[in-house]
């Protein structure tokens, strides 16, 4: 790593080089390992060197570590988090770098009345975790306002059209694409109605805030809901129709049939009232939270022959999928 620590030395504005970093504290589980390395870039012209002197070393990057499982044993690579956060808006169109808080994006858009991403207010993290997770709240999902996302390739700089972005519910191709640094994104809302969009905001907040206490240690669902048309026999038999909603059941319905709210593993709980909210009561493991999504898992297969599916990103484990 020597060859990393000699650009940070030359550059120690526009990187930031940590050793052994836990990684517990960029997370908001906060739990998990250390990463061997992590290094914060803060200008985007320096990737194709930083990535260069990376060549061969494990490496994954990361935003604001809001949808993320660290492994105990940490993650003996390097992390790279691209941490440009700019927000502008030039002839009708926006551009934000990823490193960005989401929250900052939506209250850029919410200051100007402009429409299209109010509903996804509260929603933690970077913008980069939200284009590479298609993120959504409310029925607004940022697949929706953007119209192309940039990279750092591994070799180069390159434009990605929404077309190309292979966004899926809680998807993109850019999952495809791991050794790919989102960079920033062009994002086209519609003019609102400001005062609506205000209040829509603040409510929405308020909802979330209730459900999601900003300092519980989680990240959100843990699992991803479920599109009607994919489900068995066994499970579409037992589904009562008023709890699909836009051609999707949410897993939490069928967590919740299998006794999953209040369960506990060590320091980890479910959420007494929310199915699919596994949160950490302080000091809890990785190893339990994996425990109890197995377990979540594996009473869902037996009981309605259904896999549930992981919204949350594994970071440091060999055994894990993340989807
Ligand atoms: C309380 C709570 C509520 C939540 N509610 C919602 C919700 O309503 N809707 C929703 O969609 N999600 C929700 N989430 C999940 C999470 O907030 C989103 O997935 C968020 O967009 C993740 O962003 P992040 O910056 O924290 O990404 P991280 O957790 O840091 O990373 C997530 C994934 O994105 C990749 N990634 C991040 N940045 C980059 C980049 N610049 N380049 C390449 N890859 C990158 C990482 O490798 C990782 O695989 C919630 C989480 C919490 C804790």
């Amino acid at each position: 790593m020597l060859a990393l620590a000699e650009i940070a030395q030359r550059n120690p504005k526009e990187i930031t080089l940590m050793e052994n970093e836990p990684l517990s504290r960029h997370t908001r589980f906060g739990l998990g390992g250390a990463a061997r390395w992590m290094v914060d870039v803060h200008d985007a012209a320096l990737l194709p060197e930083v990535m260069g002197a990376l060549d061969g070393t494990e490496t994954i990057t990361l935003g604001g570590g809001s949808n993320l499982i660290v492994a105990d044993g940490g993650y003996d690579g390097v992390v790279v988090r691209y941490t440009g956060r700019k927000i502008d808006r030039n002839d009708g169109v926006s551009l934000a770098e990823a490193g960005a808080v989401w929250q900052d994006v939506v209250d850029f858009h919410t200051e100007l009345g402009l429409s299209g991403m109010e509903r996804m207010t509260g929603i933690p993290g970077w913008l980069g975790g939200a284009l590479y997770g298609n993120a959504g709240a409310y029925g607004q999902t940022i697949m929706d306002f953007v119209e192309s996302v940039r990279v750092f390739d591994g070799v180069g700089f390159r434009e990605v059209a929404n077309a190309d972005c292979g966004f899926a519910y809680r998807t993109s191709g850019f999952k495809a694409r791991k050794n790919w640094v989102l960079l920033s994104a062009k994002m086209r809302l519609a003019a609102g109605d400001a005062l609506e969009i205000r209040q829509t905001s603040a409510e929405i907040l308020a909802t979330r805030n209730e459900k999601f206490p900003p300092t519980m240690k989680c990240a959100g669902s843990i699992f991803k809901n479920l599109h009607v048309a994919n489900l068995g026999e066994k499970a579409l038999n037992r589904v009562p129709p008023g709890v699909m909603r836009m051609g999707k059941v949410p897993s939490a319905w069928f967590l919740e049939q299998v006794g999953s709210k209040g369960m506990k593993r060590g320091g980890i709980e479910v959420a007494s009232y929310h199915a699919n909210l596994i949160y950490n009561t302080g000091g809890g493991t990785a190893v339990e939270v994996c425990a109890l999504i197995d377990d979540l898992k594996g009473r869902v297969l037996a009981e309605f022959d259904l896999r549930l599916e992981e919204e949350v990103q594994y970071v440091g484990f060999k055994d894990r999928i993340s989807h």
